[in-house]
């Protein structure tokens, strides 16, 4: 299997997803990287171990209100005209207090970030992030879920919902079967169980990432913030 760095190049992407044959131009064009793509954009370690703990670390300077910034010039992101290499991948709420590259400390090219509301798992999510691991080479998917979500709260009331925000709803409502709502603080309970939820979600509905974390290529971690503290708590 050719690989750049580690990662899946889109031939093997696309074998890896059984697309061979009706390759053409999906997601806009060439997505191999040359030699010199590969020289120009700089290529971080990607392990997920590595990304973790660059992420963790990031999240330590910004509680720490010691952010350094990085990578947020415009001479970064004109190295990153050509490929992009994101080293971790995140499925978050679309909170308005969780935006994933402050919370984290990084900047242009280092996350590849999907938002929605209740960090919902769903088919257009999966396929994002089939994308940013088995294509851009991300090898760890954090599910990002946090403190007082909205989305969560909505789902415990179990009352009928305006226009389609039904359907975040309905995403969320299976988690909830599978927490004690009667004992301990029930948001904190129903907000961790999602999380969970989604992240097993991930692996269930897409064979793309099952493969690549039996091939030890991924590693999808669940993960809740804390509002109230800015600190971004591992679920083991
Ligand atoms: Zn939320």
């Amino acid at each position: 299997m050719a690989r750049i760095n580690g990662f899946v190049g889109r031939r093997d992407f696309l074998k890896l997803a059984g697309l061979v044959g009706i390759a053409s131009a999906s997601f806009g064009g060439s997505l191999l990287w040359s030699k010199q793509q590969v020289a120009v954009a700089d290529v971080y370690p990607v392990n997920p171990h590595q990304a973790l703990k660059r992420l963790l670390d990031g999240n330590q300077r910004f509680l720490l209100q010691q952010r350094q910034y990085p990578d947020q010039s415009l001479e970064r992101l004109r190295l990153l005209t050509k490929a992009q290499y994101p080293f971790a991948s995140i499925l978050g709420c679309a909170d308005s207090r969780v935006p994933a590259e402050i919370i984290f400390d990084q900047g242009l090219g280092n996350l590849f970030v999907v938002r929605v509301a209740g960090n919902v798992a769903s088919d257009m999510i999966i396929g994002s992030l089939e994308y940013s691991t088995a294509v851009l080479g991300s090898q760890l998917v954090v599910v990002l879920g946090h403190i007082s979500c909205g989305a969560v709260v909505e789902a415990i009331k179990n009352e009928p919902h305006p226009g389609k925000i039904n359907f975040v709803v309905e995403g969320i409502k299976p988690a909830l079967a599978q927490v004690n709502l009667s004992t301990g603080n029930i948001y904190v309970n129903a907000v961790t169980a999602n999380i969970k939820y989604q992240a097993e979600q991930l692996q269930k509905s897409s064979t793309i990432l099952a493969k690549l974390i039996s091939v030890g290529k991924l590693k999808i971690v669940s993960a809740c913030y804390d509002i109230n503290t800015g600190k971004v708590n591992i679920i083991k």
